[in-house]
């Protein structure tokens, strides 16, 4: 079956770009007979806001795009709530330790920070983590974790070859593994990284498509990485055009309203607030311009998503209201 899902961090207002993403996984997965999820990913606790968990909940619901499992709606499975799924993680990250496709580092913040200097001074080309923890002896670093003293678990990126990303918009995309650093997985304070946190929810969860922001596609590899080395299969990547401001830098909420809250507050009606989204990147096949949810549902196609890179502006907007 078709599993689809977003997986929103609650930071802040709900987001224009949450939105365009969950137009497309719900759409798809409802062409497809599957099931479409959403995820609340608030592992970065410096950034969580919890206001921000309900309205990107309540955003949903006012633009009828309600998950099939929910923090809201519970679910077999539910509700998905990455800081409650903690232990969950931390086995996972265990079982690359036993493994030996990942190791504990010991560096404080400020010998990393120092290191990083080093390096930079040195000139070296690439500076991301010295690996000097790579190849520890597993005795002295178990009797250091069990002495109490702090790390971080880091995967082993191989240090040659390449990783190819088969993606459904662009076709192959090749990344050098010597650009890939032994990223952490499970941080000092047992929480994961996003990195461990997403693809192992997205295998817990029979996740089949990723369909996400172009901003991710640079982390896909190291997604790639982790998925080989727990021997789980990957899904189809599909990386979608990042939204833009009218300069065509990414859209912001320095240069635009991104708040679909304030839209919203505005009068702006659900319909045609999706009939706008689904306009970027994307047309109905006799290029009509007004259409509903039931009508992109009929005739959406996901492959058919171009890659120049929509500019989202509230005028247009207004004028389909
Ligand atoms: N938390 C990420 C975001 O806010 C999710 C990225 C992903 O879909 O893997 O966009």
């Amino acid at each position: 079956m078709v599993v689809t899902r977003i997986a929103p961090s609650p930071t802040g207002d709900p987001h224009v770009g949450t939105a365009y993403q969950a137009l497309f996984n719900y759409i798809f997965a409802r062409q497809q007979g599957g099931k479409f999820i959403v995820r609340i990913e608030d592992t970065d606790r410096t950034r969580y806001n919890p206001d921000s968990e309900r309205r990107i909940l309540e955003m949903l619901e006012w633009l009828g795009l309600s998950p099939d499992e929910s923090p809201t709606k519970g679910g077999p499975n539910g509700p998905y709530v990455q800081s409650q799924r903690l232990p969950i993680y931390q086995a996972h990250a265990q079982r690359l330790l036993d493994s030996g496709a990942a190791y504990r580092a010991f560096e404080t913040p400020a010998e990393l920070e120092a290191a990083r200097k080093e390096a930079e001074k040195a000139g070296a080309s690439y500076r991301g983590y010295n690996r000097r923890y790579r190849d520890y002896p597993s005795a002295e670093s178990e009797a250091r974790a069990a002495a109490g003293e702090p790390f971080v678990i880091r995967l082993k990126a191989p240090l040659e070859g390449s990783v190819v990303v088969q993606d459904l918009l662009r076709g192959p995309v090749e990344f050098d593994h010597s650009q890939l650093d032994d990223k952490v997985i499970l941080k000092a304070d047992g929480y994961p990284t996003y990195h461990l946190a997403a693809m192992v929810d997205d295998h817990l969860m029979g996740v089949t498509h990723v369909i996400r922001a172009e901003e991710w596609l640079t982390s896909t590899p190291f997604h790639i990485l982790i998925l080989r080395a727990f021997g789980w299969d990957e899904p189809v990547w599909c990386h979608t055009p990042l939204l833009r401001n009218p300069d065509r830098s990414k859209l912001s909420k320095r240069k635009m309203d991104t708040s679909v809250d304030s839209y919203r507050a505005q009068g702006i009606l659900p319909e045609a607030l999706l009939n706008y989204l689904g306009t970027m990147g994307w047309s109905m096949p006799d290029e009509r311009e007004i259409f509903s949810l039931q009508d992109m549902l009929e005739h959406f196609d996901l492959s058919r998503i171009s890659l120049g890179g929509p500019v989202f502006g509230l005028d247009k907007l207004r004028w389909m209201n």
